[in-house]
């Protein structure tokens, strides 16, 4: 069994892939094909925002609206300590400092309450100006917006949302990847929607905003051409050939893979119910399912449950074993054990299982056994 099956997908896709892909090697527009700003028109309409602006990775992404901000030394952004890396490392990369947070048990994402002491904290202290929140779509569900935007007003910060984890959630009929001033989300192969190697996309409505990423990504192009250098830039480009893949893949998402994930969700909380601590998926939204994530007692009980679906060939993964506030990288910040108590049981309790929109019922139910079985339930 794989954890995320992508050969599968291959094979259901493959004639339309291969084409798509062929396509490009024959008329050799390897670098901003027609295919890219087709794809941008597609997510823009797809996620319901007037801009989509592609790019060679989610860290990117990211890091490029932190460019558009100009956020930098002497600035605070309130990250939750519960993500990946690259949430917290971009804001680091400008100079600036991430202030973490904790985040909610129930949803993963960041805790509405524990923002605003946080930004009051630093108010208080001085030191720092804050600038910006990044709130993470963690697993695929989008984070808690009609408070974390509640907040962001308060204070007048501006918000981006990391949606790499999270394109096709939704919180009502708001879709993923439309909120804040800015949105994210990384096209790496196992995201929901993903390419065949790295690709990112930064989602906004604000004009002034497109046109300084469509600038950057490009060498700080102006108006009249590449070499026409009006800023300092860098080069950030998606393949066209990742775009031809992801065009197929947008179609497949929208028309069957996002509700045939969402069917295999429910499959795992029906089968294994009220027995073991599944995802929690608050009324009124969506999750992509980007992770389907079991909580443990403990941190013996899921070694044990880790071992024992090994054995009977189910891969499983730990997001995240460590925190962003204790990672080696920020011990400079001075966080210690103990800050963030939830975020920090979370890291010693979780564990994913296979989740993928190619999963079979039987599949399911053998994991589902499986993990029974190992719990003695
Ligand atoms: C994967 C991921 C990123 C980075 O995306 P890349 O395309 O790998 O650079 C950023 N934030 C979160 C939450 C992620 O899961």
């Amino acid at each position: 069994m794989e954890f995320r099956d992508l050969k599968r997908q291959y094979q259901c896709l493959k004639p339309q892939i291969d084409a798509a892909m062929m396509e490009v090697a024959q008329n050799c527009n390897f670098i901003s094909g027609k295919q890219v700003t087709e794809l941008e028109q597609q997510l823009a309409e797809y996620v319901g925002v007037k801009h989509c602006v592609t790019c060679a990775n989610g860290t990117d992404a990211l890091t490029m609206v932190m460019m558009a901000w100009n956020v930098q030394e002497g600035d605070a952004v309130f990250v939750p300590t519960f993500t990946f890396f690259a949430s917290a490392e971009v804001v680091a990369f400008e100079g600036a400092t991430p202030v973490f947070v904790d985040v909610k048990e129930d949803t993963f994402n960041l805790d509405a309450d524990k923002l605003e002491q946080a930004i009051l904290q630093v108010q208080q202290e001085g030191k720092l100006k804050p600038k910006a929140v990044i709130a993470v779509d963690l697993f695929g569900q989008p984070a808690d917006y009609d408070r974390i935007e509640a907040v962001c007003k308060k204070y007048n910060l501006l918000l981006l949302e990391d949606g790499a984890q999270g394109f096709g959630g939704k919180m009502g009929e708001r879709t993923a990847c439309s909120f804040g001033n800015a949105a994210t989300t990384s096209f790496f192969p196992a995201k929901p929607l993903g390419c065949y190697g790295d690709g990112g996309a930064v989602f906004t409505n604000d004009d002034a905003t497109a046109e300084y990423l469509r600038s950057i990504r490009v060498h700080g192009k102006g108006s009249s051409g590449k070499y026409d250098n009006v800023r300092i830039g860098w080069n950030s480009r998606l393949d066209t050939i990742q775009a031809a893949i992801l065009q197929i893949k947008l179609k497949a998402f929208a028309e069957y893979e996002l509700k045939d994930v969402n069917k295999s969700a429910n499959l795992y909380t029906r089968y294994l119910g009220d027995q073991v601590k599944t995802p929690v998926v608050p009324e009124g939204f969506y999750s992509s399912w980007a992770q389907y994530t079991l909580i443990l007692k403990d941190k013996e009980q899921r070694e044990h449950l880790q071992r024992e679906l090994k054995e009977q060939g189910i891969p499983t993964m730990i997001y995240y074993p460590k925190p962003m506030h204790l990672q080696t990288a920020f011990a400079e910040l001075g966080y210690k054990q103990g800050d963030f108590p939830v975020a920090e049981a979370l890291c010693e309790r979780v564990l994913a299982l296979p989740m993928h929109p190619y999963l079979d019922e039987s599949d399911i139910r053998f994991v589902c056994n499986a993990v029974k079985a190992a719990l003695d339930l």
